[in-house]
């Protein structure tokens, strides 16, 4: 697995991969579990609070994210089929990075307050209330990922992006 960024992949690979939604899981196989563990060790890994599958060519709804990270704790959170459920209107300017565009540092509009339905580790079904504002935007931002999403496209004013060159 390899992270998917826009210094090492040119433009037409880099939108085939990140700006297509990814495929729903039917069930939690072992396999699949497996997998989520090593997204989870890649995001450590990266020193990252958040990582969806896609950013390492996996075209399946899973991410995993753990904002305890920034406290030097570790409480990861592993989802398949995650969406929102409910969120309040009121939107908040989130300071927020991206694996995948790595060289912006940008604040994107988020809801302060959202409710995510998601499969578990377990194969069961989860709800996740934020109760904070860094894990309520790591999450938005993890969900717009699987849906094709970039954080630069919540942003009103268009962001210029600069592609790895073809060859
Ligand atoms: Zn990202």
């Amino acid at each position: 697995m390899r992270l998917i960024t826009n210094l090492d992949y040119n433009k037409a690979d880099f939108e085939q991969r990140l700006r297509f939604k990814t495929e729903p899981i039917i069930r939690v196989t072992p396999q699949l579990q497996h997998l989520a563990f090593d997204l989870l060790e890649i995001m450590y890994s990266l020193n990252a609070v958040g990582l969806a599958a896609n950013q390492v060519g996996l075209k399946i709804q899973l991410c995993v994210l753990d904002p305890a990270f920034i406290l030097n704790k570790k409480m990861p959170i592993i989802m398949f089929n995650p969406f929102i459920l409910e969120h309040e209107e009121e939107l908040y300017g989130s300071p927020e990075g991206c694996l995948s565009l790595p060289e912006f540092g940008l604040t994107v509009p988020r809801f302060r307050k959202i409710v995510v339905k998601y499969l578990g580790i377990d194969g069961q079904e989860h709800i996740i209330k934020d109760d904070n504002s860094l894990l309520a935007s790591t999450l938005q931002h993890e969900i717009d990922h699987l849906n094709g999403i970039l954080f630069v496209d919540r942003l009103t004013e268009k962001k210029e992006i600069t592609f790895k060159e073809r060859g």
